[in-house]
């Protein structure tokens, strides 16, 4: 097998630069474990920003993929295909939906997501052609493509990738007076937003802001549109973070406290990582917007891809990764709020479920972070920074309470060394 020091060379030679990796090679997943190619063992942290909550290669989804890879992979839209139906129908039933449409990767759901939006405000809520507005949150992650970087204020994201797209209004995040003040302009026509910002360093909002922000946009028949790729499938302890704290302890089947978004956009999790999948949900009024020749994608429906999903969500509900990500979530928290009080290093810890993040005592222009991630990855946990001074910690939610406790000893004893 190649060597560690041979995969970093060659990528390094032969691949564009667009990313800057933690000096570690993987080549092998299995649940919450991978190994480098000498065969060193460490517990995976990130989870590919939130797509492995299933656990890497989990022997259902690969299942699945293997039979259906062995069948028929791709026949594209020109024709039906025997299996998208069945994922239509299961993935709308499963998070209470009239109809899907489906793509492949994130930022091609929220771009989806946009089209559909302003569609919608051209014809039926009348906004005047190419006058239509949609809110969008300071520090928002949403993708890499033109549109979605053209309201990003990552300077990264953006810098000489211009003319930027555009028909955004940008406000800032958890402040529901700014968001009352933009909904004033009748050309409003949608509010796009991360219940928690995963890549802004795991910001939750307060309680109430998503609720109040989806029943404002009712008020003024906007489109509230939730980008849950990352957040969404368990990931912070309940189905959806539109769920919010509902009393069904993480089994979401959409209690009280549940906000339903006009437009649901989801990703990585939706195939436990084991293919690019993305999903797109809105009920009727909305989504009979869209005929045919207006959008769509040659991979988007494709069986493999639908045999997949299928199998990833059914394993989210069966092995209860909610309630888990919930219950191992609180858990992780209290122990890194000791590490807190006890060390300078950590700051705060905050989070929901098990997408959680510590704040590094260091200015955010500092490598501390990075350097403690490199410490991490030496005593066998791979952890990334998000920001320069903020560390995410997401683990696959098939953890067990053991693991995770043997998790916070190599991060104590890390600490302790640094
Ligand atoms: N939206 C959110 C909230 C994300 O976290 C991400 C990826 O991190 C995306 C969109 C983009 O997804 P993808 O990288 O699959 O295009």
């Amino acid at each position: 097998m190649i060597s560690t020091e041979k995969a970093i060379e060659l990528e390094d030679k032969f691949g564009a630069h667009n990313y800057h990796p933690l000096p570690v090679v993987l080549a092998k997943g299995e649940g919450v474990f991978v190994w480098d190619p000498e065969g060193n063992k460490y517990y995976d942290f990130l989870s590919a920003y939130s797509a492995v909550n299933q656990g890497h290669c989990h022997p259902k989804i690969t299942e699945a993929l293997t039979n259906q890879a062995s069948t028929l992979c791709l026949t594209s839209r020109a024709f039906y295909n025997n299996v998208l139906g069945e994922y239509e129908q299961y993935i709308t039933e499963y998070f209470g939906f009239d109809k899907v449409l489906p793509m492949n990767t994130g930022a091609e759901g929220v771009e989806t997501a946009i089209k559909i939006c302003r569609k919608w405000a051209y014809e039926k809520k009348g906004i005047p052609e190419q006058e239509a507005k949609i809110i969008v949150l300071e520090n928002n992650f949403h993708g890499r493509t033109t549109t979605v970087i053209s309201f990003s204020n990552d300077p990264d994201a953006r810098k000489n990738f211009g003319p930027y797209t555009p028909g955004f209004i940008k406000i800032p995040y958890n402040d529901i007076d700014a968001l009352q003040e933009a909904l004033k302009d009748p050309n409003v026509a949608g509010v796009l937003a991360e219940p928690i910002q995963g890549e802004a360093g795991v910001v939750v909002p307060d309680d109430d802001y998503i609720p109040k922000m989806a029943e404002l946009c009712r008020a003024k028949n906007v489109l509230f549109m939730a980008d849950e790729i990352q957040t969404g499938i368990a990931r912070t302890g309940s189905l959806l973070a539109v769920c919010g704290n509902c009393s069904c302890k993480g089994n979401c089947e959409r209690q009280q406290s549940y906000t339903k978004p006009d437009i649901l956009i989801l990703g990585k999790a939706l195939s436990g990582g084991a293919y690019p999948v993305s999903a797109v949900l809105a009920d009727e009024h909305i989504m009979e917007v869209i005929k045919p020749g207006q959008h769509g994608s040659t991979y988007g429906g494709n069986p493999l891809a639908c045999k997949v999903a299928i199998s990833a969500l059914k394993v989210v509900r069966d092995e209860k990764l909610a309630q888990n990500a919930r219950t191992l979530g609180e858990l992780f928290r209290s122990e890194m709020e000791k590490l807190v009080e006890k060390f300078d290093l950590f700051v705060k810890v905050r989070g929901k479920g098990l997408l959680n993040a510590v704040v590094i005592n260091d200015t955010s222009e500092s490598e501390t972070a990075w350097k403690f991630c490199v410490a991490l990855k030496d005593n066998g946990l791979l952890a990334k920074p998000t920001h320069g001074n903020i560390i995410r910690f997401a683990p696959p939610l098939v953890m067990t309470e053991n693991q995770l406790m043997e998790c916070v000893e190599i991060i104590k004893m890390t600490v302790l060394e640094y």
